[in-house]
C-alpha cells in the first residue's frame, strides 16, 4: 500500500487527503499547530465564536460547492446581510454585487478543518512539523519535529517513509522547507524553490472587538473598494447564526495590508485600541472606541498576490512531489485552495 504525506492541515492539504479517502493510499497529514483548518480559524471568547482568519467560504467552485452542501453540511450556515462598501474617505456605499453564498459553521469556519479531517478518514498528526525531506531510492524520507502535544504523533524527531509528497504551506514557507531538503536533484530543488519563493504574500491583522449591545445595521460587513483605507475589513459576527449572544455584537476588524505591516509588532493592547478607533470613526459611533474585550491574531503570510509558476511546480511531479494551495492557484479564498487540495488529490492518484 502506497504512503502519501501531506504537509499541513489547511484546507488544501485536507481537501487532497479528503480525495484520497477511497484509494488504498495510506495518508498522513503532518500539522505542526494543534488545531486543524489553518487559516479557517475560529476563536472562542466570552461565549462569542469568531472567524479571526478566513471570514466566509464562497460557493466559487462547483466540486467545494457539492462537497460542501452534502457530505460537509453538518451546522453548516449563511453570513446574513450584505457586503457594503467604503473608500479612502470613509463614504459608506450600498452593495458591490457579492451576494453569492457566504458560508461558515454554526461551530465557527475551523470546523470546516475538523469535518474534513473526519471524513478523510487520514491519520492526522497536530504538533507535527514537517523540517525537511530527503530522497531515499524512489521514496521520500519526512523529518519531522514534535512541536506540541501530537494526538498520535510518533514524538521527536520522527521520521515517516512515503512515495509521494504533497506541499501545502504558503508558498514562502514551502520555499524554505524544500531549501532545507535533499532532493537527490538540485536543478529540481532550485527550481522549486524558486517557483514557490516568488509568490508575494500580503500581511494581514485580525482584530476582534466583543461589546456587550447589539450594533443595528443594515450590512453585515463593509470592505474598502478604492484600498485607500487604514482598514480594509469590519464584519459584524452577530450576522452569523450561533456564533454571538443576542444583544451583543462583535467586530471583526481587519486593517488594509500596508498598516498591517508597518504595525505589526504593536502590542495586543495597542492594536486592539487602534482598531476600534478607526472602526468607531467609520461606523460613525463613538460607542465603538469602547470594547469588553478583544482577540488579535495576526497573519503574516496571509493572501497571495499572485500565482505560483504551475509549469515549474508540475516538474516535481516526476519525483512524487505535489503542491497544492491557495498559493499554488493565485487566489487567495478557501475554495480555491480547498479546490487546489482535491486537484492535487486527482494528480496523486492518477501518478500511482
Ligand atoms: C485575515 C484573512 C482573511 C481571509 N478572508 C477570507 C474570506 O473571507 N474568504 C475566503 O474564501 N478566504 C479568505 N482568506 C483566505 C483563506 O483563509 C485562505 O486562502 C485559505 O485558508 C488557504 O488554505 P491553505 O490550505 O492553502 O493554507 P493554510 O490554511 O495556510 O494551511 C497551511 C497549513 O500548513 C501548516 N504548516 C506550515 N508549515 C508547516 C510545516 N513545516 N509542517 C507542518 N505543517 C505546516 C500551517 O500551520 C497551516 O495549517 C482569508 C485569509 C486571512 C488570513
Amino acid at each position: 500500500m502506497p504512503t502519501v504525506a501531506i504537509v499541513g492541515a489547511g484546507v488544501a492539504g485536507l481537501g487532497a487527503a479528503y480525495r484520497l479517502r477511497e484509494t488504498d493510499a495510506e495518508v498522513i497529514v503532518f500539522e505542526r499547530r494543534e488545531s486543524v483548518g489553518g487559516r479557517a480559524a475560529t476563536r472562542r471568547r466570552n461565549g462569542c465564536t469568531v472567524d479571526v482568519g478566513a471570514n466566509y467560504c464562497k460557493d466559487g467552485d462547483d466540486r467545494v460547492a457539492r462537497l460542501l452542501r452534502e457530505e460537509l453540511s453538518d451546522g453548516l450556515v449563511e453570513a446574513d446581510g450584505p457586503v457594503w462598501t467604503f473608500d479612502a474617505d470613509g463614504e459608506i456605499s450600498e452593495g458591490r454585487g457579492d451576494d453569492g453564498s457566504k458560508w461558515t459553521y454554526r461551530e465557527g469556519l475551523a470546523a470546516l478543518g475538523d469535518r474534513l479531517r473526519a471524513a478523510s478518514d487520514a491519520a492526522v498528526r497536530t504538533g507535527t512539523e514537517v523540517t525537511g525531506l530527503a530522497r531515499d531510492g524512489d521514496r521520500w524520507r519526512v523529518e519531522t519535529r514534535d512541536v506540541g502535544g501530537s494526538v498520535d504523533g510518533d514524538g521527536d524527531g520522527a521520521t515517516v517513509r512515503a512515495d509521494a509528497v504533497v506541499l501545502t504551506p504558503p508558498g514562502p514557507t514551502t520555499a524554505d522547507l524544500l531549501a532545507d531538503s535533499e532532493l537527490g536533484d538540485d536543478g529540481l530543488r532550485s527550481t522549486l524553490v524558486e517557483a514557490a519563493s516568488a509568490v508575494p504574500y500580503r500581511t494581514i491583522l485580525s482584530v476582534a472587538l466583543g461589546y456587550g449591545d447589539r450594533i443595528e445595521a443594515p450590512y453585515y460587513a463593509l470592505v474598502n473598494a478604492d484600498k485607500g483605507h487604514d482598514l480594509g475589513w469590519v464584519a459584524r459576527e452577530e450576522c452569523k447564526p450561533g456564533h454571538v449572544p443576542d444583544g451583543e455584537s462583535v467586530l471583526v476588524v481587519q486593517p488594509a495590508p500596508e498598516w498591517s505591516r508597518r504595525r505589526y509588532d504593536d502590542t495586543d493592547d495597542e492594536l486592539a485600541a487602534a482598531a476600534a478607533e478607526r472602526a468607531a470613526d467609520l461606523l460613525d459611533d463613538t460607542a465603538r472606541e469602547r470594547f469588553d474585550w478583544a482577540e488579535v491574531v495576526r497573519w503574516r503570510e496571509a493572501l497571495p498576490d499572485a500565482g505560483a509558476d504551475r509549469e515549474a511546480l508540475d516538474r516535481g511531479a516526476d519525483a512524487g512531489l505535489f503542491f497544492a494551495g491557495d498559493w499554488v492557484v493565485g487566489e487567495g479564498r478557501l475554495h480555491a485552495a480547498l479546490a487546489s487540495g482535491l486537484d492535487a488529490g486527482d494528480r496523486v492518484d492518477a501518478d500511482r
